[in-house]
């Protein structure tokens, strides 16, 4: 047989291979123009792992002292048997064994057949070396398949702006989320590593990485859904506003309670002057105005949330509102030793609900108030009226305890309160600002407030001048 020929032969063979095994049998045919054997077996590593004829088993002892030394050689030997030949042949790449392919014939084979077999052994040793790897290439890529696919976070490459790969969990986020994309592609030009996104009814965490792979920058983009985790964080803050709202509430009623309770009891079983009675009830009353004052609270929240608060307008002279709450709040201010700076001569009248705006006015200067910080000097609650013609805006503005600027966003919320040392012990429901946003955006205006925590703090009322 011609070189040529054998070449062909193989390439022809080698062409239907798709497994080790289908490999051999390939060789095997190979073989048979070459060597007329009467059996083929290959040993992988020591072991037996295929024959032809299958049941013609060589037997071992023949051949298996030798099989270190065709792997020093790796080179075709054949051995003298009894009446046999047996033929040993190394299938390697560079150095390294990867097979040895043992034949048994009756003729002694010629300096060409072994060079026959030598070309065949290595020609086997590159295809069967190319087999592996592809077959280990194939296996990496299902292995990271399985494990990209199967993790609960979604996965994204992204290369030249176009997604390059997502797993499973991602396009199953994209699919149900069609949003999330626009909001991912945003955040990528951020130069950020992590965020949050928040979609209606549902949140996620997002991290951005830069990456090199194959010699170019790559962004690689983890999403993960939050929203349970969200949830449970959201329970867990209304549980805790709850209890404080519980707290504080029985706290705010108690204190007025137990001094009505303290002064009647007093009245009732101690002789007193007539002065003295007089005394104790103006006591009394005022501090069934407070219970009076948190009721009106309470109600006017369940109005809130029933969405029955309403307002009549009428032109108001917005002087006349703050001086009535000036009145209403002076007690409060000499007892927290507060000074309430007004000053403003013009009249102005713009059409509002009188009582609600008075009630806004009220609630803002008690809190400069309560608010105040003990520690300063001077405290002081300033009110202004700014009138740009279009809107009238209210400011009112003190040098208390401030608000931590993490904070400021939640302070219109419903029994929002600051959980501090300094708050721990000012009463309050948490209600006052929730129930002043709801009137002020009643009236079509605005309310905003800016804070310097441990400086001061300042609130805006913006009504529209009509
Ligand atoms: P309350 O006064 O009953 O606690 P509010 O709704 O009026 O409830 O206010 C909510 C919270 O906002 C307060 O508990 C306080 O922590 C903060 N706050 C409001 N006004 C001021 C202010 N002028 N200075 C500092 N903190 C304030």
């Amino acid at each position: 047989m011609e070189v040529q020929q054998l070449l062909s032969k193989y390439m022809l063979e080698i062409s239907k291979v798709t497994d080790e095994k289908s490999l051999y049998i390939a060789i095997a045919e190979i073989m048979r123009k070459v060597v007329d054997y009467k059996a083929l077996n290959v040993i992988v590593q020591s072991s037996l792992f295929y024959a032809e004829p299958a049941d013609q088993i060589i037997n071992e002892e023949w051949f298996i002292d030798y099989l270190p030394w065709v792997e020093d050689r790796l080179s075709p030997t054949f051995l003298p048997v009894d009446n046999w030949y047996v033929g040993l042949v190394p299938i390697f790449k560079g150095v390294k064994l990867l097979s040895v392919i043992v034949l048994t014939t009756s003729e002694e084979p010629t300096a060409e057949v072994i060079d026959y077999l030598q070309l065949l052994s290595y020609l086997s040793g590159l295809t069967l070396e190319n087999l592996r790897l592809l077959d280990f290439v194939d296996n990496a890529r299902e292995y990271s398949e399985t494990v990209l696919n199967l993790s609960s976070d979604g996965i994204i490459v992204f290369y030249k702006g176009e997604i390059e790969f997502q797993n499973v969990k991602s396009s199953e986020i994209i699919k149900n989320y069609p949003d999330i994309l626009r909001e991912i592609e945003a955040k990528i030009d951020s130069n950020e590593e992590f965020f949050e996104i928040e979609l209606p009814n549902a949140f996620f965490s997002m991290s951005v990485k830069k990456i090199q792979l194959q010699g170019e920058e790559r962004i690689l983009v983890t999403v993960r859904n939050i929203t349970s985790e969200k949830e449970v964080q959201k329970l867990r803050e209304v549980d805790k506003i709850k209890t404080n709202f519980i707290a504080n509430i029985s706290h705010e009623l108690r204190t007025p309670l137990t001094a009505i309770k303290a002064y009647t009891e007093t009245i009732v079983n101690v002789p007193m002057t007539q002065d003295e009675i007089k005394e104790f009830s103006e006591t009394i009353y005022n501090q069934s105005l407070k219970l009076e004052g948190i009721l009106n609270d309470l109600l006017d929240f369940s109005q809130l949330e029933s969405h029955t608060l309403k307002i009549v307008k009428e032109p108001t002279n917005i002087h006349d509102v703050i001086n009535d709450s000036i009145l209403t709040v002076n007690h409060l201010a000499s007892q927290y030793d507060v000074k309430i700076e007004f000053n403003f001569d013009q009249d102005l009248k713009i059409n509002c609900d009188r009582k609600r705006i008075e009630q806004v006015i009220t609630n803002l200067l008690t809190n400069s108030i309560k608010f105040s910080d003990k520690s300063k000097e001077e405290r002081v609650a300033k009110i202004a009226i700014e009138n740009d013609g279009d809107f009238v805006k209210i400011i009112v503005e003190d040098n208390g305890i401030g608000i931590p600027a993490d904070k400021i966003d939640k302070i219109f919320d419903k029994f929002y309160r600051v959980d501090s040392d300094l708050t721990y012990s000012i009463p309050g429901t948490g209600l006052g600002l929730a129930i002043v946003k709801e009137i002020v955006e009643m009236h079509n205006g605005s309310i905003s407030v800016e804070s310097e925590e441990g400086k001061w703090t300042r609130v805006t009322v913006q009504l529209p001048n009509e």
